[in-house]
Formats: structure tokens, C-alpha cells, sequence
């Protein structure tokens, strides 16, 4: 995988002996080195192998597929996702996650906030309208990766695409910001006890907690994540922000698992409950 560094590379001079210069982009040496270091290292579409793109065009547009699927218990009751999980949009994904290609975080950065755009920004309009803008306070959350995927890519993948969005928000009007409020259950504080009403509302069940030092009480969530399976993970996340007192709008993601989709999902139906009538209609 190339580094960013060997594509700026490209655009270097060479300076001869004499003190002379010439741009690389005609020096024939530096060309070849150039065409030597692409064949040694080639950048390859993430989802079909074109050569010189990070996500060419055409897979690029199949990550322009908003699915949705119900989330209860939020406030629209959906999660909206980009695309199904499936052929290049399954590839780009898999090279993103799982082989560190974190040249294709802007991209994915930029679809997750498109999907934010037309799905729930209209929504927090609504919202926003209909309670005298009482959600301005909006938190992107990501959905918790197991200490075992953080400590293998050495970072939380989905904040940069986190950050993204709420940056975008906020170009918007809205006061968003990225935290990492969900925490797996494993993560640290294993040794603590916990017996408070308050601690106790910070677990659920399940192996979702909120982090210790971030409070969301009050807040409107959106949570993010990558793939979209059983969607256990989004329940539990979703339950375990509303029992800290935060209200959780919706659920955004890059795709899909459309083998997990139960028969009574899909786009376009209205039935799915929500907690405030003025995003029914
Ligand atoms: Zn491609």
C-alpha cells in the first residue's frame, strides 16, 4: 500500500550536478523510478483493483445506496446505511478494517456523512422545530470495537469518520461533536465496583458501557458504525445510551449485511416506531 508520502513524491524536482532543476514529472529517470516504485508498491482500487485510485468512481457510487433498517427505540426508529454489504463495497470495507488501508478514511468519511445528510439532518430539522431546538447538544458516537480489534489496529477507526460528520453538522448549525462514549464491557473498570443507581444505569446486559469520564445525559446521540449484521451490537449501544439518560436519533453506517435482514426491514416503509410523533409523518 502506498503512503501518501510517495504520492507527493511525484511532484518533486530533480536537481542535477550543475545546480539545474527539472520537474520529475519530465525527467525520464524520475519516471521510471516512479513507474518502478508503482509496479514494487501499487494503489489499487479498495474495491476492484483499478490501478491509481483509492475507491475508483464506479465503486464509489455503489456506496450510494441508502438502505434502512428499523432501530427501535430511537427517536426515528431507523438506521440508515450506505450501501448492502457485498462485492466491492465488501472488499473496500475489508481493506479499510482489516488490512489498515487508512487512505480510504476521508473517503469513507465523506460517504457516511452524505448518508447523514439526506437521512438525518432532515430529521433533527424536524425535531429541532417541532421541541424549540432543544437538540443543538448532538454527540456522533461510534459503536464499540472490541479491545481485541482496538489493540490490532491501534486505533478506533470509526472516529475519524465520527469527526467527519460532526464537523459537517456543524457547518450546518448544529453544535455536534465526536466522543467515544461506548466502551466494550472489557475495556478497563473491570475491577470496579459498581452498586450506585447512577453506575448501575451505566451498564446494560450486555457488554456495552458508557466511558466513565464522558457524560451524555441530555444529549442527542447519533451513533455510527461500519457494518450493520444482526444489529445486536446498535440495540445494546442504543439501550445503553438511553439508559444514561441521552435520546439516540438514529444509527448511521457504510453497509449493510443484507443475509442478517429481517423480512419486515426495508427502505421506505413507516412503521417503525418512534418516541416522537413529530417525525411520523
Ligand atoms: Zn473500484
Amino acid at each position: 500500500m502506498m503512503s501518501p508520502g510517495n504520492r507527493l513524491g511525484r511532484q518533486s524536482a530533480v536537481r542535477y550536478a550543475d545546480g539545474t532543476t527539472m520537474p520529475a514529472s519530465q525527467c525520464g529517470i524520475a519516471r521510471m523510478v516512479g513507474v518502478a516504485r508503482d509496479l514494487l508498491f501499487p494503489r489499487g482500487c479498495a474495491g476492484c483493483d483499478k490501478p491509481d485510485a483509492i475507491l475508483c468512481p464506479a465503486c464509489r457510487a455503489q456506496f450510494n445506496q441508502i438502505r434502512e433498517r428499523h432501530l427501535p427505540e430511537t427517536a426515528t426508529g431507523r438506521i440508515w446505511c450506505a450501501a448492502a454489504y457485498e462485492h466491492a463495497v465488501r472488499q473496500a470495507i475489508l481493506a479499510w478494517k482489516d488490512h489498515d488501508d487508512t487512505e480510504l478514511d476521508k473517503t469513507f468519511a465523506q460517504i457516511l456523512t452524505e448518508v447523514c445528510r439526506r437521512c438525518a439532518v432532515p430529521q433533527l430539522r424536524k425535531l429541532n422545530s417541532a421541541y424549540n431546538g432543544v437538540y443543538s447538544d448532538i454527540l456522533i458516537v461510534p459503536a464499540p470495537s472490541s479491545l481485541a480489534s482496538m489493540r490490532r489496529r491501534g486505533r478506533n477507526h470509526m472516529m475519524p469518520l465520527a469527526q467527519t460528520v460532526a464537523r459537517d453538522l456543524n457547518l450546518q448549525g448544529f453544535d455536534a461533536r465526536a466522543v467515544s462514549a461506548l466502551v466494550s464491557a472489557t475495556e478497563g473498570g473491570r475491577s470496579v465496583q459498581q452498586h450506585s443507581a447512577a453506575q448501575r444505569a451505566r451498564r446494560v446486559a450486555g457488554h456495552i458501557r458508557i466511558h466513565p469520564r464522558i457524560q451524555v445525559r441530555g444529549t442527542m446521540v447519533i451513533v455510527v458504525d461500519d457494518i450493520v449484521t444482526t444489529g445486536n451490537t446498535l440495540h445494546q449501544s442504543v439501550a445503553t445510551l438511553t439508559q444514561a439518560g441521552a435520546t439516540v436519533l438514529c444509527a448511521l453506517a457504510l453497509a449493510e449485511a443484507v443475509s442478517y435482514r429481517d423480512d419486515h426491514d426495508s427502505y421506505g416503509e413507516t412503521n417503525a416506531q418512534s418516541a416522537y410523533p413529530a417525525l411520523q409523518s
